[in-house]
């Protein structure tokens, strides 16, 4: 009889998870083949990435949910509170299944513990030690549950991004505490957790959350969740931080041409990426006599010429998305989800021009290797020259959203597929070392060997950031687990606001013993030799067992050297 580990459930078949995938490859070529052959060319090509494809014209891509506006508070009268109570959680997971059936990428709570605890008063539940015993351990098993249900298409999990932090009300601050704790005495590697970090709430020392700002740290040491918000890093400090949220993956969502800045209800609807090092590579073979300054500007040119193709492209993407009719959202239409109600709109347009249009880039640094032959980081020149292309980007996506009154954004992008799609097929058309790596490397991010330390690595990113209005994020790589030094991470957190970044992360090598369960970085077991070791990285915003990485990213991984 075949076995089934379920440690190793992604790469589990399922009946469902079969057909999904037939239907999905099908889909994807149809699509292709139907397309403006501008579209399909460049993506084939692979000078640009058209995300998600199987989903063109169906669905939006991520959503930081509106979870109060549909709340079924009404269906809560009469019940016990040990229902009361069940029913919050059973409404969340209705949530995240009923949107994985219904959009492509993930979900997130933006104020996980302020929404619970408004939630929790409005059904009636009191404040007493019966209902902070059951609501933690409610939590406990909506974490689990998170972390293991492999539900979606039939084999995959769940992308949930909770952020929190900023709650001073009794029950949010349980709340905050509850998932930190339980999470960091857990073996999850999901949900995704992000912590809001700000001033007279939880930053410094005497703020009411700084004991929560603390174990967040505690928790990151040991498990690299969560990931910090830094909602003082100049360019976000103006922002109300109850309405800026993330989600796991980096994507960011807030400025709004058809109403005020908030992160709450709203998707990133469509992405495309821009294939970076390939422009780079076309203007340095046809332009091989020209000097930098000359060669910068054809790169900027060309670049201009790739992201009207994009734009085309994604405008072409949400039109068809916005053809569809609320009966085609069963979810946001049930319960509420989105910033306008499904049920109160003429046409999907009124919902969806909420949404953000993102163009994402890869692979800044090999491009700017290419263009000069030095890393961006190598000088100051050389990082002004990545500064200005990246400033000149968001300039172009900035006269895209005026154009068409719709939220442009630019995004820097992860790339968990494309960063190793992208070299695969520029090494049919060009012959260089940089290509030959087999990976390219994330957005504006320096080389993952480049061993920066980790105060350099966020001061030559930390400018970068808030051009990035779609989203982007700054690791700091440790050789362990930081364990014993836990004010290196507070003393980074600083750093970064400094620098102006508003997305910061950790990242070590953490190894899972199958045999007994030991943790900590080993290749074979510390405690009882075993060599049957799960490796867990992060990749792509979310944490994942190293063995189902895409090539790329195995790439990327055995060349990551720590920031020390
Ligand atoms: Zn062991």
């Amino acid at each position: 009889m075949k076995s089934i580990n379920y440690e190793h459930a992604a790469q589990r078949k399922t009946f469902v998870g079969v057909v999904y995938d037939v239907g999905s490859r099908a889909r994807k070529e149809s699509i292709l083949d139907g397309l403006d052959p501008r579209f399909s060319k460049f993506h084939r090509e692979g000078r640009m990435h058209i995300h998600d494809l199987e989903a063109y014209g169906i669905t939006y891509n991520c959503l930081n949910v509106n979870v109060l506006a549909g709340f079924p508070y009404e269906d809560f009268h009469g019940y016990s509170n040990l229902r009361k109570m069940l029913g919050i959680f059973e409404h969340f997971k209705r949530v995240i299944v009923g949107l994985g059936n219904e959009q492509s990428g993930g979900i997130g709570f933006p104020n996980f513990d302020i929404d619970l605890e408004v939630i929790s008063e409005r059904v009636g539940l009191p404040w007493d030690e019966a209902t902070r015993t059951t609501l933690s351990e409610c939590i406990d098993a909506f974490l689990k549950w998170i972390n293991d249900a492999r539900d979606r298409c039939g084999q995959v999990q769940y992308y949930v991004t909770l952020n929190l932090g900023l709650g001073t009300g009794e029950r949010a601050r349980f709340v905050t505490s509850a998932v930190l704790s339980r999470f960091m005495r857990s073996n999850n590697i999901r949900p995704n957790i992000i912590f809001k970090v700000k001033d007279g709430i939880n930053r410094r020392e005497g703020n009411p959350n700084h004991d929560l700002a603390c174990l967040a740290r505690e928790s990151t040491s040991k498990k690299m969740i969560p990931t910090y918000l830094l909602c003082d890093s100049p360019h976000n400090a103006q922002l109300d931080p109850v309405k800026i949220a993330l989600m796991g993956c980096r994507t960011k969502v807030y400025q709004d041409e058809h109403g005020e800045g908030t992160t709450i209800g709203r998707s990133n609807i469509v992405y495309t990426t821009i294939n970076l090092p390939r422009i780079a590579l076309e203007v340095t073979s046809e332009h091989s006599e020209l000097g930098v300054e000359d060669i910068i500007r054809e790169f900027e040119d060309k670049w201009s010429s790739v992201a009207e193709v994009v734009k085309d492209q994604l405008l072409h993407r949400y039109r068809e998305m916005c053809k569809n009719g609320p009966d085609d959202f069963p979810c946001n239409y049930a319960f509420d989800l989105q910033i306008t109600s499904f049920k109160a709109v003429a046409s999907m347009e009124d919902v969806f021009k909420h949404g953000t249009l993102a163009i994402g880039f890869i692979g800044l640094s090999e491009a700017i290797d290419l263009l000069t032959g030095k890393k961006y980081y190598s000088s100051s020149e050389n990082h002004a020259l990545a500064i200005r292309i990246v400033r000149g980007m968001r300039e172009i996506v900035d006269k895209y959203r005026r154009d068409h009154g719709l939220n442009f954004s630019l995004l820097g992008t992860s790339g968990e597929f494309i960063s190793g799609r992208f070299p695969g097929i520029d090494k049919t058309y060009y012959d260089h070392p940089l290509i030959e790596k087999g990976f390219y490397t994330n957005s504006f991010h320096v080389d993952v060997d480049s061993k920066l330390n980790p105060f350099e690595k966020i001061a030559f990113e930390g400018p970068f950031h808030k051009y990035c209005n779609g989203g982007c994020i700054t690791y700091v790589e440790f050789k362990s687990a930081p364990l014993t030094n836990v004010e290196a991470i507070s003393e980074l957190i600083e750093h970064a606001i400094e620098n102006d970044v508003h997305y910061l992360g950790f990242n070590f090598p953490w190894d899972q013993c199958r045999d007994c369960h030991a943790t900590g970085t080993f290749d074979d077991c510390t405690s009882c030799g075993s060599k049957d070791i799960k490796r867990i990285r992060r990749v792509s915003g979310y944490l994942e067992e190293a063995e189902f990485f895409t090539p790329g990213k195995k790439a990327e991984l055995a060349h990551r050297k720590p920031n020390v």
